[in-house]
């Protein structure tokens, strides 16, 4: 019995507990100790039975006298016991537990966590947590008692009884792996006090240092393993370095070219990546930047350096859909340069691994990598919109023995803490500014006494005109995948759309389960004015772009986060007219309007960003939850003096001993943060 002893291996755990613990992410016993409590009760006060008092939250222990079921007029059961100390007795009642009768007998000596309460003219003591007294402490009554993350069939009260003789069985296993000055820098509990006081702890100011350890601890071990893989990466040596200065010229040329002037940020990120490029060690780097910034451009002129020098660059766009589009404005910009350019995906291949190796570029989705394909002189590998920034893709890179350099691209705005946090080992270009004459669009919360009237005006803008719109309807669970039930909804909604509210429009139907082939046509119509409204949901194709839409509905907006909405209104406010976005919603909680009256207010994407943080916490922020990008135990995204402390203790670390060499069981430890999986998704 060890920390890596498989869940189901664990004292009366068992495949069916096994099975719902692994719904929590618990798989050895050292998950189990790492799953915390979230708060506590406090049931530490143990009172005689002869002083309790109405209202109060407490602990009594004595023995039991009586024990029986009883049954009421209406079958239902009650569970009756009396518990007497020295001082008197009390009546204790559980609802609908017949087993309790089992484990409860007279003569037991008992201890019972609860509230007093009158029952008629007694005192009683109703659904308390109740414990036998054995030799050990009690874990469920007297004393401040763990409450848990719970999961169905899960209870706090079960994952009490296994953690309690856990941490007795483990506790030597669980050796101090950070620094000693680490700890005496920061005045840290030491990691065994911590793990046993977080789950049972003496009193709430141990349970809050133990707590305080065990941030620490996630904080500064993320940052700790992105730095590290920073170092690692910076080490690697690209095949050939680029040249840059020899083709200033051509740069210059194909800047001239286009048919606008670059904005000072992108200027500025293009100056960032092409002195990466003329390094010899792997660029990797990120570009973020809002909806409409102009990313593709900045990618463009990073692939033409790569192809003056001689290398291939590979563009990975997370749908068919956005790699055609990548495929038709990146071959409109370099062609006239002698850029040859293919497009591969799953439904479109259009060239073969003949014509590829003749290639300068070549775009397709995520799984372009994973294909079997050899590339011989990939200089460059851009990744576009991508969740986890590379990670996964530099491993595949690896295993496939090439080290380009690597540019990833998004929109997410993500809290430049959390960036630093999780992402430490990037570097960082954003585009904070947008071209000139970008409108704002214009944004209203529509309640659902005005669902009609809005109906009626989009109908008055869209009708006869050039103008179009989208309608968004929610995914129905919290899931970035479609489900069939959510492909039935938008169906549904788009059928009553087109029948009932708007019978003399052209109405187009998008989702994620539709065929990319047929995918590609309903947006070419949509894209030649022959529709007038996209109703689609809203996982689908984060990138479009339609100039002449204008107005963006959302239907559900508060389901939404704030980040995403602003997503999906960058859809619309790319072309000349002014566009509008209207949020729909049914909720009448303050809270939640006031939260989306902010996008009224606000159009920078990233100050969405940090204000979701704020309002909904981190998990909630662009359902970065739902990607994996934050998965925190116990620290918070928004405890930005921890973030800071932690980073510069793992950059002090980093500098002094790259390799971790003398820390053994720190090494180990960050294992668990290094990314397993290697397919991409
Ligand atoms: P995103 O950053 O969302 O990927 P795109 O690269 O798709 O944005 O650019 C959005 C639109 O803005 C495109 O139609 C592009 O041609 C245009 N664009 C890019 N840069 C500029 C600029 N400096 N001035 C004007 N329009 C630009
Ligand atoms: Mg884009």
């Amino acid at each position: 019995m060890n920390l890596s002893t498989p869940i189901e291996k664990l004292y009366m755990v068992g495949p069916i507990y096994a099975k719902r613990l692994k719904k929590l992410g618990i798989e050895t016993a050292e998950d189990l100790l790492h799953h915390y409590p979230f708060r506590y009760d406090d049931y530490s006060i143990i009172s005689k039975i002869g002083l309790i008092q109405p209202g109060e939250k407490i602990t009594v222990q004595g023995e039991v006298i009586s024990m029986k079921n009883e049954y009421t007029k209406r079958a239902k059961r009650l569970q009756k016991a009396v518990v007497a100390d020295e001082t008197s007795e009390i009546e204790v009642v559980w609802f609908n537990q017949p087993f309790l009768v089992k484990n409860i007998h007279q003569g037991d000596k008992i201890s019972l966590s609860g509230k007093v309460d009158w029952f008629g003219h007694k005192l009683v003591l109703v659904s308390p947590e109740y414990e036998i007294i054995k030799q050990h402490a009690t874990i469920h009554t007297g004393r401040l008692v763990p409450i848990y993350p719970e999961t169905r069939g899960l209870s706090s009260r079960w994952l009490r009884s296994r953690i309690a003789p856990l941490l007795i069985q483990c506790s030597r296993y669980l050796l101090e792996f950070l620094p000693s000055k680490i700890i005496t820098q920061h005045n840290l509990l030491d990691y065994q006090s911590a793990v046993r006081q977080i789950h049972f702890p003496d009193n709430k100011t141990i349970a809050q240092k133990a707590r305080e350890r065990l941030a620490f601890d996630e904080l500064f071990l993320i940052q700790l393993a992105s730095l590290k893989r920073k170092a690692e990466w910076k080490r690697e040596e690209v095949g050939n370095r680029f040249q840059i200065s020899d083709f200033r010229f051509q740069i210059q040329e194909f800047i001239k070219n286009l048919p606008f002037t670059l904005t000072k940020a992108q200027r500025r990120s293009i100056g960032q990546i092409l002195t990466d490029l003329g390094t010899p060690h792997p660029m990797n780097r990120l570009l973020q930047g809002d909806v409409g910034s102009g990313k593709t451009v900045v990618a463009t002129v990073a692939m033409f350096v790569a192809f003056l020098n001689n290398f291939q660059s590979l563009l990975m766009a997370p749908t068919e859909i956005l790699a055609f589009q990548h495929y038709q404005t990146i071959k409109k910009m370099l062609t006239p340069f002698g850029v040859k350019i293919a497009l591969r995906t799953a439904t479109m291949k259009q060239c073969n691994n003949v014509t590829m190796k003749q290639c300068n570029i070549i775009i397709g989705t995520h799984a372009l990598l994973s294909e079997k394909l050899k590339f011989e002189r990939v200089g460059l590998v851009i990744i576009d919109e991508q969740h986890r920034f590379g990670v996964e893709q530099r491993a595949i890179l690896r295993s496939k023995g090439i080290t380009p350099h690597l540019l990833t691209m998004t929109a997410t705005p993500i809290p430049r803490t959390v960036t630093l946090t999780l992402y430490g080992e990037l570097d960082l270009s954003f585009l904070d500014e947008m071209p000139k004459g970008r409108k704002k669009v214009k944004t209203w919360v529509v309640p659902p006494e005005k669902r009609k009237k809005a109906y009626q005006w989009i109908k008055k803008q869209v009708k006869n005109s050039p103008q179009q719109a989208f309608i968004i309807c929610p995914l129905i669970e919290e899931s970035i995948v479609e489900t069939m039930q959510s492909v039935k909804a938008v169906t549904v909604e788009f059928k009553k759309l087109k029948e009932k509210v708007f019978p003399d429009l052209k109405l187009g139907l998008l989702h994620g389960k539709i065929k990319s082939k047929e995918k590609e046509e309903i947006l070419q119509k949509f894209r030649q004015g022959k529709t007038d409204i996209l109703v689609a949901t809203p996982v689908v194709e984060v990138g479009i772009d339609i100039p002449q839409a204008t107005i963006m509905m959302i239907d559900g907006a508060d389901r939404f986060g704030l980040a995403q909405l602003h997503q999906l209104r960058g859809r619309v406010g790319r072309g000349k007219l002014p566009s509008y976005c209207l949020l729909f919603t049914s909720s009448e909680s303050k809270k939640i309007l006031k939260r989306l009256k902010a996008m009224e207010k606000i159009q920078i994407g990233a100050e969405l960003a940090e204000l979701d943080l704020k309002l909904r916490g981190p998990g909630e922020v662009y359902g970065l939850k739902q990607h994996g990008f934050v998965n925190l135990k116990i620290a918070s995204m928004t405890d930005f003096k921890l973030i800071e402390k932690t980073r510069i203790a793992a950059q002090n670390l980093i500098k002094k001993d790259a390799n971790l060499k003398q820390f053994l069981l720190l090494q180990n430890r960050l294992k668990k943060y290094t990314i397993k999986k290697v397919a991409p998704d």
